[in-house]
Parts: C-alpha cells; sequence; structure tokens
C-alpha cells in the first residue's frame, strides 16, 4: 500500500501537531500520519490526494485551485535536492528518518518554504519547526 501525496504536503507532514480544518480532516490526518510513521511509501500524485480526501466534497474545496497547484510546484522544485530524484506525479517514496530529518532540517531552516507563502498556517508551521518540532504527529 501507498499513500498518495501531492507534493506540498510533504512539507505539511513534517509540521503535522494534530490541528487542521475541521475534526474529519483530522481524523483522516492522523490515520495517514500512523501510517506514514509506520513506513508505508508515499506515491506523489497531481492534485488533491489523501490528505485532501475529506474536503472534496465541500462546494469550492480549495483543494482544486491553481493557488495550490502552484504550491506543490514549488514545494516540488525545493525538495529536489533533497531527494533521490524528482518529486513527480508517479514516484514514489520512502520517508525514512534520515530523510525525515533532512526535510525538517531545510525546512527550519527556510531552504524549503516557498511554497508556504500565504498559508494560513504558516506561522503555526514556524513556530513548530522552531521548537524542533515538539508535539508532530509523525516522529
Ligand atoms: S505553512 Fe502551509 S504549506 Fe507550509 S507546511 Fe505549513 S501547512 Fe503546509
Amino acid at each position: 500500500m501507498t499513500i498518495r501525496l501531492r507534493p506540498h504536503h510533504l512539507l505539511c507532514l513534517l509540521t503535522y501537531v494534530g490541528k487542521g480544518y475541521s475534526p474529519a480532516f483530522t481524523s483522516n490526518y492522523d490515520v495517514i500520519a500512523g501510517r506514514l510513521a509506520q513506513g508505508e511509501d508515499v506515491l506523489i500524485v497531481a492534485g488533491p490526494d489523501d490528505i485532501c480526501a475529506p474536503l472534496l466534497g465541500e462546494e469550492d474545496a480549495h483543494c482544486w485551485r491553481a493557488s495550490v497547484r502552484v504550491r506543490d510546484s514549488l514545494a516540488a522544485r525545493d525538495l529536489r535536492r533533497l531527494m533521490p530524484g524528482p518529486v513527480r506525479a508517479g514516484t514514489t517514496i520512502t520517508l525514512g528518518p534520515e530523510l525525515l530529518r533532512a526535510m525538517r532540517g531545510a525546512f527550519a531552516a527556510g531552504k524549503t518554504r516557498s511554497a508556504c507563502l500565504g498559508c494560513q498556517w504558516s506561522d503555526l508551521c514556524s513556530a513548530v519547526a522552531a521548537s524542533d518540532y515538539r508535539g508532530v504527529v509523525i516522529p
């Protein structure tokens, strides 16, 4: 089994502390985070993914917006230097402890934050990174 993720969610999962858009969103995210913590692989997809799923029934779900696709492109570009290959749809990634550590280091150093510009969660994500990732669900 793999977890389907759009590129910018590779950043969001680094700082996930159980907060999100709605109880349905966070309970689904908790399950995904648990599976990732168990070592399940990620399949990169274009557009809405397994984390977006609970929001897709809403009218005008933001997950379909062009601005969110731009976030994906920026995240894919920024993460490229940390990954063994390009971050694009169809790629499978194993998020082992070493890679997660490198991704968190780059995120805390501001090297992979282009995708976060204008995101409503940016202050929270910055605070989590600044706290050395205290309370994150994926260790
Ligand atoms: S600021 Fe937004 S896009 Fe960036 S990691 Fe946090 S939730 Fe994801």
